[in-house]
């Protein structure tokens, strides 16, 4: 019998697990097949601002996370000397007129007035910036304190700091459904049709989640949103920022690799990576860095975003005792990570979380079953 059982080890998971086993619980992830998540495809761009649709719970929600990279990334460096690629490199959000760019000026002007670092630029600023930008960029916005991370480094070290703070890791584990005994989560049950108790359960299953039987998520709840990647491998860094632009984002890596993504679709759970996308994602790509033209085509891949109707990710606990909902976070599971391990702990520990957890309970209309 565990203090916790984790269903799914993606960043969610992991998180939650390395932090529950920080406060001294015993805690069990059950991973179906590591490396199957979003979390291992994410871009990992760490942009509150730049995913902002105006101020609300869920934008309040991603900065808090973002404040809170800088103690997780330090501590994972201390439990395994391992650099996560955590870079506060800032981001641009551009638009090729000037209409586009007044419409940057609209969305982000509540930032500016809570007192959030956004600079408005036109297009010789945005060049100053980032001179690979083309010269049909008009301008946009510059935000300082925008950050990127390398997800599959950081998966790599969140398992061995969390294995290392004692967490067990069980893969190849399917969590059939979740135990429950009188209104109160007792553990799961595996396909194989094992077993596990624990006093607290976490769901944590990303796209998954409403395919688990018992944990009382709708079933349409949570659904996979595929999102397609391209990487590109130039001979010398185009880019020190991450890019966001019509049609495409671009993340950089340090040794000089862009990322671009990433596509939005609902295609159920196939992963695959299609032509399409990728001519779509490389002409929006060239047209914001032209001078990536000769750049040669690295990896392609895909990943599923956990999708929940309305957009919120689904935290805190439901109807079923003991069974703590971290899921839902769509596109920004990566940037939320640090602030779910809190909420989770804070659940767990029975202490207050560290923001209004209302509008993202697992309760809502659409959510719960
Ligand atoms: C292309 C792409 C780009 C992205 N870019 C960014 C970005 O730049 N910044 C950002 O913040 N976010 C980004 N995201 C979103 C982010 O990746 C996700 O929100 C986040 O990874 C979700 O994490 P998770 O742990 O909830 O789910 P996942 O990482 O999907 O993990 C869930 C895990 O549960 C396991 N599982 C499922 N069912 C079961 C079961 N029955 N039993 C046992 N295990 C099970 C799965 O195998 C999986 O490993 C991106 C996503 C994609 C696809």
């Amino acid at each position: 019998m565990s203090d916790v059982v984790v269903i799914g080890g993606g960043v969610a998971g992991c998180t939650s697990a390395l932090a529950l086993a920080r406060r001294g619980l015993s805690v069990h992830v059950l991973e179906r097949n590591p490396g199957e998540g979003a979390s291992w495809a994410a871009a990992g761009i760490i942009g509150p601002q730049l995913e902002a649709a105006g101020d609300g719970p869920l934008a309040r929600l991603c900065l808090a996370s973002r404040a809170l990279y800088p103690e997780l990334v330090a501590s994972l460096a201390e439990a395994t000397g391992l650099d996560v690629g955590y870079r506060r490199c800032g981001a641009l959000q551009v638009a090729f007129t000037a209409a586009g760019r007044d419409g940057i000026t609209r969305e982000v002007a509540w930032q500016r007035e809570a007192g959030l670092a956004v600079e408005l630029c036109d297009g010789e600023e945005v060049r100053a910036h980032a001179p690979a930008l083309g010269a049909e960029v008009a301008g946009g916005a510059w935000f300082a304190d925008e950050a990127r991370i390398d997800p599959p480094s950081l998966m790599r070290a969140l398992r061995i700091a969390a294995e290392r703070a004692g967490v067990r890791f069980r893969a190849g584990a399917t969590v059939r459904r979740i135990l429950v005994e009188r209104g109160r989560a007792s553990g799961v049950q595996l396909e194989d049709g094992t077993t596990i108790e624990a006093r607290w359960t976490v769901l944590t299953a990303g796209s998954w989640s409403s395919l688990i039987e018992g944990s009382g998520l709708a079933p349409s709840a949570v659904r996979p949103v595929r999102g397609q990647i391209v990487e590109l491998t130039p001979a010398s860094p185009a880019l020190a920022q991450v890019v966001y632009g019509p049609g495409c984002y671009l993340s950089p890596r340090d040794d000089g690799r862009v990322l671009v993504g990433a596509t939005v679709e609902f295609a159920g759970f196939v992963r695959a990576v299609t032509a399409r996308a990728v001519r779509d994602l490389l002409t929006a790509a060239l047209r914001l860095v032209p001078a990536l033209e000769e750049a040669p085509l690295g990896r392609t891949w895909s990943g599923l975003r956990p999708h929940p109707q309305d957009e919120l990710p689904i935290l805190g606990q439901g109807e079923i005792a003991n069974l703590i909902f971290a899921t839902g976070h769509f596109r920004n599971g990566v940037l939320l990570a640090p602030v779910t391990a809190k909420i989770v702990t804070a659940l767990i520990a029975g202490e207050e979380p560290p923001l209004n957890l209302s509008p993202f309970s697992p309760r809502r209309p659409g959510i719960a079953g």
